[in-house]
């Protein structure tokens, strides 16, 4: 079996965004593999335990995955600041003799963001819109790597190391089956050390929110990447929660006094993309909200907006929310597409507008959960499931179990749906299925 078998067999998808499925994003031939640890999400560790643990592993499939895509050149990004881990990976090149070589990326928010990576390693601009494979580069993130090694031997994704962190009682990265819930996982980390809180499921920066008692049905995916608590009042991620749309807006009309620092500070913009959130701010003050919008070029630019949350969180003096009115517009021009007609060029200021993340997270109000993480690792095995079919991006995958089957873990229980971008599902724990529906529902132990 080839490697992009194995990789398609195992279910892989990719763990450090949207999930696209591995077997179609390695199916290329690239100058650059590049395994992106950066790890910019603030409050989040997960890769960094990777790393410290199992180099020679992600190695061992780096080797594998350069060869697959006949890649000349394979980088490992990592954040200089993070010492330990370099040494671990260090340690492990100098064993297995291996032309891997690590890059030392500078410690600045969103330095894991596949465009910049790309743009630190090779100097070369993912245009807009497009992927890195236009400039001969393909990105996978170490928890993928690490499942692509799994897999080499057989071994389906049925497992996460995800962080739980913020305010619970003993932060850890757990290693959990898929389907988890949110609570079980809070819950192996002591609970919530406070009364009212919201979830996040990934990071501060880009993860989804949810009021606790929603979190509650949530479960683990193969792109949770991690689980925050965090304080309902007092922190920029609940004050935005609290707004609606029409607020947001309402507000944009009213108190933007287009400085620009959005637009200047904007990351896509630093490499060179036409986007400046200060204009589509103006636009959108000018625009009546119950009219259609127009897709024109400042509006268009809205689309090529990745949503990270400088211009809102760090750059707006005004506690101003372009990213989220960018999102708004995304909503209303789907289906238009973004031209870039301006060259190319990085700005010469980008090296001196990169924003470290603690200076982010002081913004925020999360300056102690930044401060405070308990370096603990943990394994969980719950009594029960709730495995999506749906847990990326893609077509949903196909169940092929029915309510009352007794399945092994390891075994296949949804196939990935023929001739879309989709991904196999494997029972994560041994026992009876108690639900088949979008969710297959699995009892440990029946
Ligand atoms: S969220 Fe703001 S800073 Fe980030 S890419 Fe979009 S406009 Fe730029
Ligand atoms: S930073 Fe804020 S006030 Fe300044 S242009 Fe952008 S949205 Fe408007």
């Amino acid at each position: 079996m080839s490697l992009l078998d194995k990789v398609f067999a195992a279910g892989l998808v990719g763990e450090g965004g949207a999930g696209f499925p591995t077997h179609i994003k390695l199916n290329c031939k690239v100058e650059y593999l590049l395994l992106n640890a950066a790890e910019c999400e603030p409050l989040l560790h997960t890769d960094k335990y990777l790393l410290r643990n199992f180099a020679g592993e992600i190695l061992d499939a780096l080797k594998e995955t350069a060869a697959l895509v006949e890649a000349s050149r394979v980088f490992i990004a990592v954040k200089g600041v993070n010492t330990r881990e370099i040494a671990s990976l260090e340690k492990a090149i100098a064993e297995k003799k291996s032309s891997v070589q690590i890059f030392k990326l500078d410690n600045y928010y969103p330095a894991g963001d596949e465009q910049m990576l790309v743009y630190d390693i090779t100097g070369r601009v993912v245009p807009p819109g497009q992927i890195p494979l236009t400039v001969g580069a393909v990105v996978s993130n170490a928890a993928t790597m690490l499942h692509i090694y799994d897999a080499l031997s057989g071994k389906p994704l049925t497992h996460k190391y995800l962080t739980v962190a913020g305010r619970v009682n003993k932060s850890a990265v757990l290693k959990v089956p898929i389907g988890t819930s949110y609570a079980e996982c809070i819950a192996a980390c002591g609970g919530p050390s406070i009364g009212g809180y919201y979830i996040v499921g990934g990071g501060p920066m880009m993860g989804r929110v949810f009021p606790g008692a929603e979190a509650e049905n949530l479960s683990v995916t193969k792109t949770t990447s991690g689980i925050l608590v965090l304080p309902a009042e007092g922190n920029f991620v609940a004050r935005t929660e609290a707004l609606s749309v029409r607020h947001i807006l309402a507000r944009a009309k009213a108190a933007c006094i287009q400085c620009s620092f959005c637009s200047d500070l904007c990351p896509r913009r630093l490499i060179g993309h036409t986007l400046y959130p200060s204009k589509v701010m103006r636009k959108m003050a000018l625009q009546d909200f119950n009219k259609p919008l127009a897709a024109d070029d400042i509006t268009r630019q809205a689309l090529i907006c990745c949503e990270c949350g400088v211009c809102e969180t760090f750059a707006c003096p005004m506690g101003l929310s372009p990213r989220q009115v960018n999102k708004y517009v995304k909503q209303r021009l789907k289906g238009e597409k973004f031209e870039q007609k301006e060259p190319l060029s990085p700005s010469p200021l980008r090296p001196y507008r990169k924003i470290a993340p603690k200076k982010i997270m002081a913004r925020m109000g999360l300056l102690e959960e930044y401060s405070h993480w308990n370096e603990d690792y943990r394994d969980l095995e719950p009594k029960k499931v709730r495995i999506p079919c749906s847990q990326h991006i893609g077509a949903p995958a196909l169940p092929v179990v029915s309510a009352g089957d007794r399945v092994e873990r390891g075994q296949l229980i949804a196939k990935a749906a023929e001739g879309k971008p989709s991904a196999n599902i494997h029972a994560s724990i041994s026992g009876r299925v108690a639900q088949v529906d979008s969710v297959i529902v699995i009892e440990g132990g029946a």
